[in-house]
């Protein structure tokens, strides 16, 4: 028997016309190099209908791309909400993207357009000759510079294309199914694959960012977005603000510890969401400043596991609640969320927030091991972790990668195991993984302890080639200026937490860990730098 439901589809359209009326005093806030300027989401829907007009114009019809090269910011916001809702596709390119990878994105997902900030235009104009089927670059900013065009594009400035057009637009009717935005995987092996969301899962991803158990936004929050709109959506933030009511504090390219603590004490936000990095630099940044940072009660973090000390200490220094996520952009970004259950209390709840948390309903998940075999969920077995659901990618866009896919389940190259009441923990990438004398160490738990240590900074493990043990961990560590601790003093730091046989022998001194595109430790490189012989390695 059919149900006897109306089939209303899901689309942006509609949380457009939702957000920008019945919450139309919400606000977004973008922080300039001279304090912040701020839009209601009234306004930002009617230049959502103006930005929609212009691009016709330009000749973005059906569901043609329009590329984003932007920092998190007003125009941004505009650009998420405006080009799904007039059916084109939002393509959110990352800044970071090495300029190869760039080129490949942008003629892959074939872009007519591209939207950038003026601030980053030197780091496009290099690559645009090599742009297939970009014919416009429209400009944000307070001025348009000088720009070499190749033949066959044009520049435009934001606010004079949008100056003269109508207020609102009729925007169409969408199968919910169709595609909304893009985003390509940050691709540290081969090239970046392109994930596209429909209108539909962005909706049902949204109603989970807003759940009390999921993200926990909620109308009237003031939320610092500062996880990049080029990644991973921006956690799913924008469109949550705009379905629930919660404004948005935009820190546009001020990613430093000062100016955002500046904005935090300017601008009070209560919510933010950021990986890991960038919480540990603003951790450093207020042990020397007094930045007011009252405000602020709940921090999201994810994308890198959470070092429980991180947790620790913004909780109990500052009253901030950090919540554990994990996600990737595969899964719209927002997989499982480290809420407690509710009877857990004291050490009991925090062993369960160090957790990368919990799936909701939507999301199922499942452990594989080597040989293909389901592993149990008891919180001890461990396998590859894999997923499905209706915000989770079924495939890439363009590309055949069936070995990313497992009978409809996507396969996540992480490594993990779940506990028999939901929750998971990672252990690591399967990549990442140390395999010494047949036995797995995760090199996430030495990382997590490790930086538990107050005169370390930052720390990556890696395995390296061990001649009794196959592969044993080297511990790449940054340590607070002027220190003088020694291995040995870190080594028997860590003894007692975990197996003496873990313990790391191999340490190597650095001045900073590498990163990849998107912020995370890039091990890829370190394991480089460990091959070429530049890291000068300390055996105890
Ligand atoms: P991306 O698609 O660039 O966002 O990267 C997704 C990957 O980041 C995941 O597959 C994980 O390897 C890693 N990741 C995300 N969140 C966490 C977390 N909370 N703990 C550990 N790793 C994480």
């Amino acid at each position: 028997m059919l149900s006897t439901m109306q089939e209303a589809p899901l689309s942006i359209a509609q949380l457009l016309r939702y957000g920008s009326t019945v919450h139309s005093e919400a606000q977004v806030v973008t922080w300039t190099d001279d304090g912040s300027r701020s839009a209601s989401y009234a306004e930002v829907g009617r230049r959502c209908a103006r930005l929609a007009h212009a691009l016709r114009g330009l000749g973005v019809t059906g569901d043609q791309r329009v590329g984003t090269f932007m920092w998190n910011n007003q125009e941004h916001l505009e650009a998420y909400l405006g080009i799904p809702a007039m059916g084109a596709v939002l393509h959110t390119l990352n800044i970071r993207l090495f300029p190869d990878q760039l080129v490949h994105v942008v003629n892959h997902a074939a872009d007519h357009v591209i939207l950038v900030d003026a601030t980053l235009i030197p780091l496009l104009a290099p690559r645009l000759a090599e742009f297939t089927t970009v014919r416009h670059i429209v400009v944000s900013g307070a001025q348009t510079p000088e720009i070499d065009l190749p033949d066959g594009m044009t520049v435009h400035s934001w606010e004079q294309l949008i100056a003269d057009e109508p207020d609102d637009f009729d925007w169409p009717e969408l199968d919910e199914r169709t595609a909304a935005a893009m985003c390509y995987t940050s691709g540290t092996t081969g090239d970046p694959k392109g994930v596209a969301y429909s209108h539909r899962s962005i909706w049902l991803h949204s109603m989970s960012v807003c759940m009390t158990d999921g993200m926990g936004l909620k109308q009237g929050d003031l939320a610092l977005a500062i996880v990049p709109q080029f990644h991973a959506m921006s956690w799913g933030m924008p469109y949550a603000a705009f379905m629930i009511g919660a404004s948005l504090l935009m820190p546009d390219r001020f990613l430093q510890p000062a100016p955002l603590a500046q904005m935090i004490a300017e601008v009070r936000p209560n919510f933010a969401a950021a990986v890991p990095a960038i919480w540990q630099g603003l951790l450093h940044h207020l042990e020397d400043h007094d930045d007011d940072v009252s405000s602020m009660k709940l921090v999201v973090v994810g994308g890198s596991a959470v070092p429980p000390s991180l947790m620790h200490a913004f909780e109990e220094q500052y009253g901030i609640k950090v919540l554990h996520a994990w996600g990737m952009t595969e899964t719209s970004p927002l997989g499982s969320v480290a809420n407690p259950p509710a009877a857990a209390e004291g050490e009991d709840a925090w062993r369960y927030r160090y957790t990368q948390g919990r799936f909701p309903a939507a999301v199922e998940a499942r452990l594989v091991d080597d040989d293909g075999a389901i592993v149990p969920k008891d919180g001890e077995s461990v396998g590859e972790l894999e997923v499905r659901g209706p915000w989770i990618a079924g495939a890439y866009y363009g590309v055949d990668a069936a070995d990313k896919f497992d009978d409809g389940w996507l396969r996540t190259g992480d490594v993990g195991k779940i506990t028999a009441d939901g929750y998971l923990t990672l252990t690591d990438r399967s990549k990442d993984i140390i395999k010494s004398g047949g036995e797995w160490i995760s090199s996430v738990d030495l990382e997590n302890l490790v930086m538990g240590h107050p005169d370390v900074l930052e720390a990556a493990v890696i395995g390296v080639p061990d001649e009794k043990w196959d592969e044993r961990p080297l511990v790449a560590v940054v340590l607070r200026e002027g220190s003088d601790t020694t291995p040995r003093t870190l080594q028997d730091f860590m003894a007692g937490s975990i197996a003496k046989w873990q313990l790391p022998e191999n340490w190597a001194r650095i001045t900073e860990v590498p990163k990849t595109s998107v912020g995370k430790f890039d091990k890829k490189r370190l394991r480089a730098d460990f091959q070429a012989g530049d890291l000068e390695v300390e055996r105890i």
